[in-house]
């Protein structure tokens, strides 16, 4: 199907007024070559009252918006909407306080959860790797002291960026938090983040040595930092932007177990920088949005136990 998404707030408020239109959207986009039956396969359905389907084959009732992370939710689509809309339009996004206050919520909790939902369908699986030359360096995220010196620290979040290169300028990234700066957590990331065969340059720390499929260049950093971030000065770019993003539009409220989910959001947003239409990245997280399973509250606030 075309890519149809509206371009502006307005645009926005009027095709979406309703929970139905909300519902005939995510339709579309759920199952864009009509219904499919998630018990059966079937391809005719009823459409009942509230968004349900009854299935032609097997009298199931399905929903449109059951097994995405719509499923069980309290919220009116129209505020889901708008929040994707913020989260997708604005260019820093949008701190849970602000769509608490924007959305009129009752809570903070709701905004909140509503948020890390979101951050949830961002990373779209199998997405393609990052290729050709590629930038690899660590950086240290949160905590209040600035300007600590060495790479040990107690309350930091250490974090592996990837910068694919474009020319002069950045392409596409990848962020990751790992606990330790090991061989073994820069062998997986590098595996998961960019496609074997790529050129990989990093910095001559020798966690980054001995990555197989990859070719390797280490550029010899002195102990100056003005040189860092002229030898690796994608890495760099990307590392104080995500800490200003970090500090700015979240106050730095982010906690280590989180983290991940910012990141995620951050790559999302910076991935799609160039894109002409703010509209068709609303577009691609609804789409994304009726793809991922429904994440229940309990695991967005404990998200690893
Ligand atoms: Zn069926």
């Amino acid at each position: 199907m075309s890519e149809d998404y509206p371009c502006k707030l307005l645009d926005l408020e009027r095709r979406f007024a309703t929970d139905q239109a909300c519902r005939e959207y995510l339709f579309s986009l759920r199952w864009p070559q009509g219904f499919f039956c998630p018990r059966c396969e079937h391809r005719q359905a009823w459409a009942m009252k509230r968004g349900l389907w009854l299935c032609a084959g097997c009298r199931y009732q399905a929903s449109t918006t059951a097994g995405t992370i719509f499923q069980d939710s309290r919220l009116p689509l129209t505020l889901w909407f708008r929040a994707i809309w913020y989260v997708t339009s604005l260019k820093n996004g949008v701190s849970a306080v602000t769509v608490q206050r924007i959305l009129e919520l009752g809570s903070y909790q709701t905004a909140w959860a509503l948020l890390h939902k979101l951050r949830r369908a961002m990373v779209r699986p199998g997405r393609d790797r990052l290729g050709g030359r590629v930038e690899v360096d660590e950086t240290y995220v949160g905590g209040l002291e600035e300007g600590v010196i060495g790479r040990l620290t107690q309350d930091k979040s250490l974090v592996l960026v990837a910068a694919q290169e474009d020319g002069e300028g950045i392409g596409r990234i990848r962020l990751r938090k790992v606990e330790q700066l090991t061989r073994a957590a820069v062998r997986d990331f590098v595996a998961g983040a960019i496609e074997p065969g790529s050129v990989i340059r990093t910095d001559g720390l020798n966690v980054y040595e001995g990555l197989e499929g990859y070719k390797h260049e280490a550029v010899v950093i002195k102990r100056q930092p003005a040189e860092a971030s002229t030898l690796l000065p994608r890495v760099h770019r990307v590392a104080s932007l995500v800490k200003r993003w970090l500090l700015g539009t979240h106050q730095g409220a982010v906690q280590g177990t989180h983290l991940d989910y910012y990141l995620d959001e951050y790559t999302f947003r910076f991935n799609r920088r160039k894109s002409a239409s703010r509209g068709k990245l609303f577009y691609r997280l609804v789409q994304q949005a009726v793809q991922v399973e429904p994440k229940p509250y309990k695991t967005l606030v404990h998200p690893k136990g």
